[in-house]
């Protein structure tokens, strides 16, 4: 899982995807894209390694900014040399903006690139926090991951 507060001003990152018309974007020392960021822990916890915190601490100014894509190609990288491999992606994606649904599926294409995995394999789906904790605007997401033997 991962959470970040939307605020103004930072360019709304989801899922490596920009999202250039929304006003509000996910605070963090990184780029914020919390899409990237549980799906970067659920790898890496499912292969029983360190988690994203630990791996790029926000006290490390080498990951002010940071391309949150980066950050998951290198975990992915880390699972590799496990003898493991990304089976297949489920994602739910909890904000009342941006709207998830008519960029599915250009999110979907990107993750699938990322992780080499056909379409079928990746999913998500947008849903609205229905009125609950909306004093705080944030975005909130659950990944989850199926790893399996790399060969
Ligand atoms: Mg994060």
């Amino acid at each position: 899982t991962d959470r970040h507060r939307l605020v103004a001003g930072r360019a709304c990152m989801l899922g490596g995807v920009h999202f250039a018309d929304c006003p509000v974007g996910p605070q963090g020392h990184s780029d914020g894209d919390a899409v990237l960021h549980a799906l970067t822990d659920a790898v890496l916890g499912a292969a029983g390694l360190d988690d994203l915190g630990t791996l790029f601490p926000d006290t490390d100014p080498r990951y002010q900014g940071a391309d949150s894509t980066t950050l998951l190609r290198t975990a992915l990288q880390q699972v590799a040399e496990q003898g493991l491999r990304c089976w297949s992606i489920d994602l739910a994606i909890q904000c009342d903006r941006p709207r998830i649904a008519p960029r599915r599926a250009e999110i979907r294409a990107h993750l699938a690139q990322l992780f080499e995995l056909p379409l079928d394999r990746v999913n998500l789906k947008g849903k609205t926090r229905e009125g609950v904790g909306s004093e705080v605007e944030a975005v909130d997401v659950t990944a989850v991951v199926l790893l399996g033997p790399a060969a």
